[in-house]
């Protein structure tokens, strides 16, 4: 079977959660099998490679994380956390957005991203794109370049595409 087809049924569904009508999406059986999670991080790391030119992996905190190290190392460039709010040591840049389910504040360090650099910004879900577009607009301010966006699941009903538009966006799997 394909990457794809492997990795989709190792996330399970889970009704409910966090919220009533709410379906998440639970990538923890992918994360706990060996081989598809390092084809994974090898397909999401191929495609950063072919982007060109990426200094940095930014992650968002905290499957980001997970899928985002992985990636930097793989490619030889740093990784640089965006964490919720009062995680981080300053100084830090925040940004605050609306979630699918509340609010949400997230911060980075300015100083982890020199001038310039050009930054690939890693998530496992894109869903409604708030936390994706807060994350673009922190490295910008911060100074980098946003070379791109990668997702390993895209929930395309809720359109957080539009949030991103004009961005150069990967995505292994989709859900509609
Ligand atoms: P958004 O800001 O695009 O609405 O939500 C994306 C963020 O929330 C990501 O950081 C992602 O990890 C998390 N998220 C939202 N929905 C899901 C889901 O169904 N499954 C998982 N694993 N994460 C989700």
């Amino acid at each position: 079977t394909t990457l794809a087809g492997r990795s989709r049924a190792l996330i399970r569904d889970v009704p409910d959660y966090p919220r009533a009508g709410v379906t998440f999406k639970d990538i923890t059986p992918l994360l706990a099998d060996g081989p598809a999670f390092s084809a994974v991080v090898t397909e999401l790391a191929e495609r950063t490679r072919a982007l060109g030119g990426v200094d940095l992996v930014a992650g968002m905190e905290a499957r980001g994380f997970i899928l985002g190290a992985p990636v930097a190392a793989a490619l030889g460039v740093g990784f640089v956390p965006v964490r919720k709010a009062g995680k981080l040591p300053g100084p830090t840049l925040a940004a605050a957005f609306r979630l699918e389910y509340g609010d949400a504040t997230i911060e980075v360090r300015p100083d982890t991203i020199p001038d310039g650099a050009r930054v690939l910004v890693l998530d496992d879900v894109l869903a409604t794109g708030g936390t994706a577009a807060a994350t673009a607009d922190l490295v910008e301010r911060a100074g980098g370049v946003v070379a791109g966006l990668a997702f390993l699941l895209e929930l395309t009903f809720l359109a957080g595409r539009d949030r991103l538009a004009g961005r150069h966006l990967d995505v292994l799997l989709t859900e509609a």
